[in-house]
């Protein structure tokens, strides 16, 4: 893929940056918390969040930190080069791919087989 091409990703990649930062600081102000930055550890270890709707209001937060960290790790990988590769096989994810998900750090079929062991992850609990 052209460079030309990782920059407009580029470009992609740090709105989401902007927008997902926005709504986690948006969530974590609602929820009172410290508006210090998200901590996923702090916050899945904080038992004072126990009830119902601030465990969904976490997950939410948790889950967006989450994409943040994908965008930022996809902004990295463009700098240090390593962007487009998949991370599992080391194959070209492909152009498609990185247009509809510009974060994706594996390719398709990687990324189906780590979803499923997510989910069976997931299903046992954990
Ligand atoms: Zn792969």
């Amino acid at each position: 893929m052209a460079k030309k091409q990782y920059s407009e990703l580029k470009v992609l990649l740090k709105a989401q940056r902007e927008m997902l930062l926005d709504e986690v600081r948006a969530k974590i102000a609602a929820s009172g918390e410290d508006p210090g930055f998200v901590n996923q550890s702090k916050i899945t270890d904080d038992e004072g969040l126990a009830d119902a709707a601030a465990e969904m209001e976490v997950a939410m937060v948790i889950r967006e930190s989450q994409e943040l960290q994908e965008v930022e790790a996809a902004l990295a990988r463009i700098d240090d080069g390593s962007y487009g590769d998949c991370s599992d096989c080391g194959e070209e994810i492909g152009a498609a791919r990185l247009k509809a998900n510009p974060a994706a750090r594996r390719c398709l079929s990687c990324q189906e087989k780590y979803e499923r062991a997510q989910g069976q992850l997931f299903k046992a609990g954990l």
